[in-house]
């Protein structure tokens, strides 16, 4: 019934509702509608879009299955990996309560392996300056705070380190290993952000509610149980789904992995605190 029209994006000879060559949509009377173009606009904030709530299903549910699905060509039903990366970067960038990632100023000069050459950096700049060191931290949160959003994408990097080591010949494409990567900080994003938000909140609130006084150490520790199990949940299912691993494979490299991410968050607080030297310095 339908004949053949030239694409209005690439010119190719049309006889369905796609080109088949760029993917455009031929449009129809329906397109025009009202209805149509507010569905559309809606469907632009992407929460609307069943694709959103496809892929955060698998994500959470079925870790894996996004990258699977990305690789393997099966790419209609869930968004691309970088994109809900992106998505989540974007909500993390956008809410401040979101804080996972930032490292106090006390905890990059006490709690990490350099924190001894944080402090003579620290100390090097309140010679120059004639700052106090409470005049620095003023100006040290907010800045840290700001880095910690924009530098998030470094993470996907760092962790790809340990996870090309690990599932090395599991997958023939580099381009693999980069996916997993970005479904993996999704994954830490999107739950771990808003799991441990909510953890962390009811904690604050029992502790303050007691009267006890919270340090940021404490906290963390408390998250340090949370955020494994959450970690081992995510990367078994990588490795069964995505890298098809045995059970058994899946499981060392996921305790593996928790090395991976412990190097890539040290790697990550050092680069934060150097941006963050480097912006209050500039
Ligand atoms: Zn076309």
């Amino acid at each position: 019934m339908s004949e053949a029209i030239p694409c209005k994006s690439c010119g190719n000879a049309v006889s369905g509702l796609y080109c088949s060559a760029c993917g455009e949509k031929v449009l129809t009377p329906d397109d025009h509608t009202l209805k149509h173009y507010l569905g559309a606009l809606l469907n632009a904030f992407t929460f609307a879009d069943s694709k959103f709530w496809n892929t955060l299903k698998a994500v959470v549910l079925r870790p894996g299955e996004l990258s699977a699905a990305y690789m393997d060509g099966r790419r209609v039903k869930y968004m691309r990996p970088v994109a809900f990366f992106f998505l989540a970067n974007f909500i993390y960038f956008a809410v401040p309560l979101f804080e996972t990632f930032n490292t106090t100023l006390n905890s990059q000069l006490h709690n990490q392996q350099y924190s001894g050459w944080a402090q003579r950096k620290v100390e090097a700049h309140l010679a120059e300056s004639g700052r106090t060191l409470e005049e620095f931290k003023v100006l040290y949160e907010p800045a840290s705070a700001n880095n910690a959003k924009l530098l998030l994408v470094t993470m996907v990097f760092l962790l790809l380190q340990p996870m090309s080591v690990l599932y090395i010949r599991k997958r023939r494409f580099v381009s693999a290993y980069i996916t997993a990567s970005f479904e993996l900080m999704g994954f830490y994003l999107w739950v771990a952000t808003l799991a441990l938000g909510a953890i962390s909140f009811i904690l604050l609130s029992a502790q303050q509610a007691m009267g006890a006084a919270v340090s940021d150490r404490s906290v963390d520790e408390l998250l340090a149980i949370p955020l494994v199990i959450l970690h081992f949940w995510f990367t078994i299912g990588i490795g069964r789904r995505f890298f098809v691993c045995t059970w058994l494979g899946a499981t060392w490299r996921a305790a593996a992995m928790l090395f991976g991410l412990q190097f890539a968050l040290s790697a990550y607080r050092l680069l934060l605190f150097q941006a963050t030297m480097w912006s209050i310095n500039a």
